[in-house]
């Protein structure tokens, strides 16, 4: 494990610890001393313009990505689910619908080089749970960008993740599409998982999540969506009024 996952050793119901990260691609950081508790069973939804930091912090979340200061603490170990953003994946190679799906489960294969009886039945059901059934034969890349956010939503469920980290996983898809992801990710919050999602959609999305972080770089709000997401935290985030901070 990355020297910089580290693990908490203590009983209370933190499921991580975010602490003082800070990263950045060049020498310039895009992230600066990000810190943030995150407890077993919450729903957070990062908010922040493109360029905030949003992905960079969910990769680092995921252990992709070795900051260059700062930690990620875990109370014990979670299983993660990642969904990365669907748009900055580049189709040009054949797989199928539940070829991809079936990657979440790549440590549970087996021996064989055919996916398992268990595997073939996880795949099924979370497909069939995203109403994805039908195109499960399908090249990836012939479908749409709703149906494909799906897909992804499935491969980082499939193994019954404790941690999901979704990179907007609602951003382009249709309203019924983004209505039933809502409709999964409640369904695995009250099973126990914690989730943490980036988003742009301030309505449809942040508005409906307990707890709501706004990040431009730094954390600049994070509290209750109906406290946090009133129109001079908006401002502040979306770096109008920048000068006033
Ligand atoms: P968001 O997800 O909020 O749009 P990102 O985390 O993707 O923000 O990007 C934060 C900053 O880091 C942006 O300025 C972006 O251009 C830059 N960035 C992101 N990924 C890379 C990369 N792979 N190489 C260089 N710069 C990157
Ligand atoms: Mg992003």
């Amino acid at each position: 494990m990355q020297w910089w996952l580290r693990f908490m050793c203590r009983g209370d119901d933190i499921a991580l610890r975010i602490k003082g990260i800070t990263y950045g691609y060049t020498s310039i950081p895009v992230l600066e001393n990000i810190n943030l508790d995150v407890k077993k069973g919450e729903v957070i939804g990062l908010l922040g313009p493109n360029g905030s930091g949003k992905s960079t912090l969910l990769r680092i979340v995921a252990g992709l990505i070795r900051p260059w200061f700062g930690s990620i603490e875990f109370g014990k170990r979670p299983v993660i689910g990642y969904m990365p953003q669907v748009e900055s994946i580049d189709w040009d190679f054949p797989i199928t619908v539940e070829e991809v799906v079936a990657l979440g489960l790549w440590n549970r294969s087996g021996m064989m080089p055919w996916p398992s009886k268990y595997v073939r039945e996880r795949v099924n059901m979370v497909l069939e749970d995203l109403g994805m059934s039908s195109n499960a034969k399908r090249q990836i890349r012939e479908l749409s960008g709703g149906e494909q956010k799906r897909v992804f939503l499935a491969r980082a469920i499939v193994h019954e993740p404790e941690l999901l980290l979704l990179d907007e996983p609602t951003t382009g898809a249709d309203p019924s599409t983004r209505d039933d992801i809502l409709k999964i990710l409640n369904k695995l919050n009250r099973d126990g998982a914690t989730i943490i999602l980036s988003t742009h959609d301030i309505v449809g999305v942040a508005m409906n999540l307990p707890r709501v972080v706004c990040i431009n770089k730094r954390i600049l709000a994070d509290g209750d969506a109906k406290d946090i997401l009133r129109g001079d935290n908006l401002l502040k985030v979306y770096g109008l009024i920048d000068s006033m901070m």
